[in-house]
């Protein structure tokens, strides 16, 4: 080879995916993690995590652009750019946490604490981690000149935990859509669990439950207390409520939840793999789902849309009949339900034409479970591989509900992400929790988990 040769290779870009030194690269993730710890972004300060942002994306050459809706609750784009010759892949990650209270913490909430080989903080575990994975991906990308086929999206975004304001991504969906279109996106709502200290499972997040919560409202003959009435506007609710509250709705399994089923009786002990296969045999699967309406009430709300009384409202006085009285159930339907024709099948188990059914507001637009047999899940897999040895891959439905279901509802396949941990620290420390923590040794593999999937579905 020429030396002209030599040198015009030496200064074309890195093609494929470059060898990341992750034991070199670990100061500087742990700097962003918590640093972003650090900036207080309960609802109304996202910006302050946007500036930060910013400084450092374009400290090292990428452009950046902010979409506010309110100023104090920026949205923040950067794109590195493909070829185009496929759909872009969006990374996304929001950056408001929810509140705290302060005396309940062992430390500091916003200290980003390092104790006991655990990080602490409010945004520990929601949503920091993959926050600060998408940031150190795209710096990478950027500084080792990744030829990519897809445009890589980065996008932090506001108002995640309640956007009763619309600043996040609603604005972003329906203001600014062309900045985030994507094939593929890639955000929280998924993650590993560690057992014996070994990463045993991987979910990947492919579906979520829709909020489709009603009001019943009973009517009747108001009066004195002291003159008893078939009528009762809360007998009749009392009476609706206990029916919707232990009506067996019907259970229907989709890809994502017969999948994860499947997996966990192959995984499970001898008796947990006989209850999870019962339950994919329609001859055995109504006493299964009784055992886990019992002991695993999660696992009984993936089988089905399920109803919730969550709220009671009714009475002025003791000696008062009230004319109205008013229950709120907090109603998930699976992605596909037809959910005009389950209020129709509820009415019928209420029978009781002194009671209405009153739909809420839609707070999701319904959202079709993405797809397992897309390039992108395949590279979730085969990434969660490489990264944990001997890991389980299994797909998950959300009984929540989350902001992939406006990204799904654009088209995208979007799946949710996120590290490892023990279940102990899941239910303690995690999201939500009154006091947030992630083992600081779960970020790293993270990290390269995020990098090695972007890379590996958008580098030429
Ligand atoms: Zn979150």
């Amino acid at each position: 080879m020429t030396r002209a040769w030599l040198l015009l290779c030496l200064s074309l870009p890195l093609v494929g995916q470059p060898k990341i030194d992750w034991d070199s690269q670990k100061a500087e993730i742990l700097r962003h993690y918590r640093n972003l710890i650090q900036i207080d972004t309960r609802a109304g300060n996202e910006t302050k995590a946007v500036e930060y942002i910013r400084r450092v994306l374009e400290t090292d050459g990428v452009p950046t652009r902010t979409f506010a809706k309110d100023p104090a609750r920026a949205n923040l784009v950067a794109r590195i750019t493909g070829n185009g010759s496929k759909r872009p892949l969006l990374i996304l990650a929001h950056t408001d946490v929810v509140g705290v209270e302060t005396g309940k913490w062992p430390v500091d909430p916003f200290g980003a604490v390092l104790k006991d080989g655990y990080v602490w903080g409010r945004g520990s575990v929601d949503d920091k981690p993959v926050l600060a994975a998408n940031l150190v991906t795209v710096l990478l990308l950027k500084r080792n000149r990744v030829a990519l086929d897809r445009d890589v999206i980065f996008l932090a975004e506001s108002g995640e935990e309640a956007d009763t304001m619309g600043v996040g991504i609603n604005f972003m969906v329906s203001e600014h859509y062309r900045e985030i279109d994507a094939e593929y996106s890639l955000t929280e709502g998924g993650g590993a669990e560690i057992e014996d200290g070994k990463v045993v499972t991987m979910g990947i997040g492919t579906a979520e439950k829709i909020p489709a919560r009603v009001r019943l409202v009973a009517t009747g003959t108001s009066g004195h207390g002291s003159v008893p009435r078939l009528d009762n506007a809360l007998i009749h609710l009392g009476a609706a409520v206990d029916k919707v509250g232990r009506w067996q709705t019907p259970m229907r399994l989709n890809d994502t939840t017969r999948t994860y089923f499947e997996k966990l009786a192959a995984i499970g002990t001898p008796e947990k793999a006989a209850r999870y296969n019962a339950l994919l045999n329609p001859q055995t699967a109504d006493e299964a789902q009784r055992y886990l309406r019992e002991h695993e009430p999660q696992a009984y709300s993936m089988l089905r849309t399920s109803v919730v009384p969550t709220m009671l409202k009714a009475g002025v006085g003791a000696n008062v009949i009230p004319s109205e009285a008013e229950a709120t159930l907090d109603i998930r339907a699976l992605p596909d339900e037809d959910i005009a024709k389950f209020y129709a099948e509820m009415a019928n188990v209420i029978d009781d034409p002194a009671v209405k059914i009153v739909p809420l507001a839609a707070t999701r637009p319904p959202s079709p479970a993405s797809r397992l047999d897309t390039e992108m899940y395949r590279v979730l897999e085969q990434v969660s591989r490489q990264i944990y040895a001997g890991v389980t891959v299994m797909p998950e439905m959300s009984t929540g509900a989350s902001d992939k279901a406006q990204l799904r509802a654009k088209g995208q396949q979007s799946y949710g992400i996120g590290p490892a941990s023990t279940r102990g620290d899941r239910i303690d420390f995690g999201a939500h929790s009154d006091v947030e923590r992630l083992a600081e040794a779960s970020l790293y593999p993270f990290v390269e988990f995020v990098w090695n999937a972007v890379t590996e579905i958008a580098a030429k």
